[in-house]
């Protein structure tokens, strides 16, 4: 895409300048990267099966009246979104402990947790995301008392909407990150739901065998990562439309 201005170029994703004000055009790439960037690979096609399981999962979000960034998906890889001030916040929410929680707590790997627990990570790759208490927030006012607590309440809500919508397909939502940012209309700021929702940002789980669904294939070296995406968009119905594409493709047309 070099028609378009490009703004922004993320481990993930390039941000284009959109076609009216206030809006952009985000892009997915199939470069994968973890531990701060440490290890990077580019999964062919993996850009493409997060445009739409992210579309697919935003369209639904927005439905149930959580306002996003989401505007249409323009083509296999690229989606309009509106423009937002990004919250420097990472939304963690998780109902089953894995990963980090486990390091910093001790707690045992694979359990059901007593209840969802949010938590918030500066978004600081430098310091490596770190957990902040809502203490830091204030203080340092990355996000106002009134933000913190809609991003809290709609993650919530995105949890049991999308637990649900998987676990009707037979997998299992063990935690995901969102983020969120401003957008502002004259003097008005609304906190809206912005970024993506993939597996790149979800741990999902089969929920009979406990296969990784997820980026953790990448991370661990487990293999099969776009083959594992590519189920979570069979399941979900996403590119239904389109049996035969192959996701093996740099192009941007459909
Ligand atoms: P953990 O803190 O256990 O490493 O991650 C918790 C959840 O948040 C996982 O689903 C993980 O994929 C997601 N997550 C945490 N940090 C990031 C990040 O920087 N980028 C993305 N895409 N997802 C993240």
């Amino acid at each position: 895409m070099s028609r378009r201005k490009k703004l922004y170029e993320g481990k993930a994703k390039i941000l284009y300048e959109g076609p009216e004000p206030g809006t952009l055009v985000a892009h997915f790439k199939d470069d994968a990267t973890a531990f701060n960037a440490e290890k990077h690979d580019v999964l062919e096609g993996k850009g493409v099966l997060n445009n739409r399981i992210s579309e697919f999962l935003m369209v639904h979000i927005a439905q149930m009246g959580i306002p996003t960034h989401f505007i249409r998906r323009l083509n296999m890889r690229e989606q309009l979104i509106h423009e937002v001030e990004i919250i420097p916040l990472e939304v963690i929410c998780r109902n089953i402990s894995t990963g980090s929680i486990c390091k910093r707590l001790g707690l045992t790997d694979g359990e059901r947790l007593p209840r969802p627990i949010v938590e918030f990570c500066l978004k600081n790759d430098e310091l490596g995301d770190p957990v902040v208490a809502e203490e830091h927030i204030a203080a340092f006012n990355w996000a106002g008392p009134q933000e913190v607590e809609d991003m809290i309440s709609m993650t919530l809500r995105v949890n049991d909407f999308l637990s649900g919508i998987f676990a009707a397909v037979g997998i299992r939502l063990v935690d995901f990150k969102l983020e969120f940012g401003r957008q502002y209309d004259g003097d008005m700021v609304r906190t809206i739901l912005a970024d993506e929702i993939s597996p790149d940002s979800c741990r999902l789980w089969d929920i009979v065998s406990g296969k990784k669904l997820d980026k953790d294939r990448f991370r661990k070296d487990l293999g099969g990562v776009t083959d594992a995406y590519a189920e979570v968009a069979r399941r979900l119905g996403v590119m239904k439309d389109q049996p035969n594409l192959k996701v093996i493709s740099n192009g941007d047309a459909e």
